[in-house]
């Protein structure tokens, strides 16, 4: 029988905090009593913000949490490579598009609606759609816009997408049947808007790197917050079109500050490297988050 494999994906933009301690040792827990793997990636296509510091630091903390993981660890900045062979699937297909709008433009033309009464579509993290009208600019608009140098990003035409690749799509979630079972949720990238796919510099984003990932890393189930529950919309999307196999996935309540908001990696109270500091030691944290 093939072994379940699970992954800890974490971005070394900052400091892991209890959050991460939560997911990563949630992860172990469900690889070990299902006889799985564990595996480990490093998400740091950001090459500005992911530092090998903060790489160095991550890796520190969760081997002082007692956790291992098999070699070798995939550094997503390493397979750029693998990113762009499928961003070329997505072009040649006519299913991205480059978008030139800059934040200000786009935030000008929220500001006209707002003025007119009109309320602009937001995405299920609360931030603004991207407005829709360069799905249909012209491929020499397109190719003069490029040639002039600027920045634009790859964004994924949603409605053309779903209308061949989307129709009844769902995926199964683990724990949330009314019995704690695995129940079918079905998804809606297009609530997302024309989500980016990659950017002018960097043949990738999250949502592309990630289900690229999972399935060359042979992830049979993903387990992560439940912030990125919704998001799992879009990365359903991306498989079919992309002919990926398709994890089972399991998303885990988010540790909460004092406030009951999500726990930020700007936050340095909760930081790992601030509780070891004050005298804490794994068992301290593993009670903490309750495993
Ligand atoms: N790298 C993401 C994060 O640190 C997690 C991605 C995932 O688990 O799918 O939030």
């Amino acid at each position: 029988m093939n072994r379940p494999v699970f992954r800890f994906a974490p971005s070394p933009n900052g400091l892991l905090h209890l959050g991460h301690a939560y997911s990563a040792l949630l992860n172990a827990r469900m690889a070990a009593e299902s006889g799985g793997r564990l595996l480990l990636r490093i998400e740091d296509i950001d090459t500005a913000r992911c530092t090998p510091e903060l790489e160095r630091r991550m890796i520190d903390d969760l081997r002082w949490l007692g956790l291992s993981w098999e070699e070798p660890v995939r550094r997503q900045s390493q397979h750029f490579t693998d990113y762009q062979a499928a961003l070329d699937t997505l072009i040649e297909a006519g299913l991205v598009y480059p978008a030139f709008m800059s934040r200000g433009e786009v935030r000008a033309r929220i500001e006209e609606w707002t003025r007119e009464g009109r309320e602009w579509p937001h995405d299920p993290d609360g931030v603004p759609l991207y407005p829709e009208d360069e799905r249909t600019m012209s491929q020499s608009a397109r190719r003069r816009r490029i040639a002039e140098g600027g920045p634009f990003a790859w964004r994924l035409n949603v409605p053309k997408a779903v209308a061949r690749y989307g129709k009844d799509l769902f995926w199964d979630e683990s724990g949330a049947g009314p019995q704690g079972e695995t129940d079918r949720i079905a998804a809606d990238p297009a609530r997302w808007g024309d989500v980016v796919i990659a950017r002018k510099e960097t043949p990738t984003s999250y949502h592309l790197s990630v289900v690229i990932d999972d399935a060359l890393q042979g992830i049979t189930h993903v387990v992560r917050g439940r912030d990125l529950f919704h998001a799992t919309a879009v990365h359903r999307l991306l498989q079919e079109i992309l002919g990926l196999p398709v994890p089972l996935y399991h998303h885990h309540d988010l540790i909460l500050d004092e406030h009951g908001r999500k726990l930020s990696k700007s936050r340095g109270d909760t930081a790992l490297a601030a509780l070891r500091q004050a005298g804490m030691q794994p068992e301290d944290i593993r009670r903490q988050v309750g495993l």
